[in-house]
């Protein structure tokens, strides 16, 4: 399965990488990539999939303040931070969809985009599979 970067810009910067400790006593451990962005960035689907609610997981440490989920065959991803959102439960997503903005909601400090990939109740570094 293809999997693309949600973000088309030539970014350069994240500012927090997978798997970063982030209480530095092991408790909290950054299970995405934030990106930093321009407020209003577009965000686009790395993956087809459907856009799902009432996602659970163990993994919950912060607020990801507006967000999308979508679940493909394999894997979900999750879009958080968002400032604005252009899709709802149910919408049947292709990949390369604009699904919304980046924004500065939930457990943010500045405009960015949190992006997460979960297969089998694992969280994966987006950085081993979206393609280059
Ligand atoms: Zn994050």
């Amino acid at each position: 399965m293809n999997i693309t970067n949600p973000i088309k810009i030539d970014f350069k910067s994240k500012s927090l990488d997978f798997g970063v400790d982030m209480d530095n006593k092991g408790k909290l451990i950054h299970l995405g990539i934030d990106y930093l962005l321009e407020k209003g960035t577009p965000v686009y689907s790395a993956s087809s999939g459907k856009v799902i609610t009432g996602f659970r997981s163990s993994y919950n440490p912060y607020s990801f303040g507006s967000f999308v989920i979508i679940k493909s065959k394999e894997y979900y991803f999750i879009y958080a931070h968002l400032g604005k959102r252009y899709v709802t439960e149910g919408h049947e997503i292709q990949k390369g969809d604009l699904i919304g903005r980046t924004g500065n909601t939930g457990y943010s400090y500045n405009p960015s985009l949190h992006f997460s990939i979960m297969k089998d109740d694992f969280y994966i570094n987006p950085d081993l599979i979206i393609e280059k």
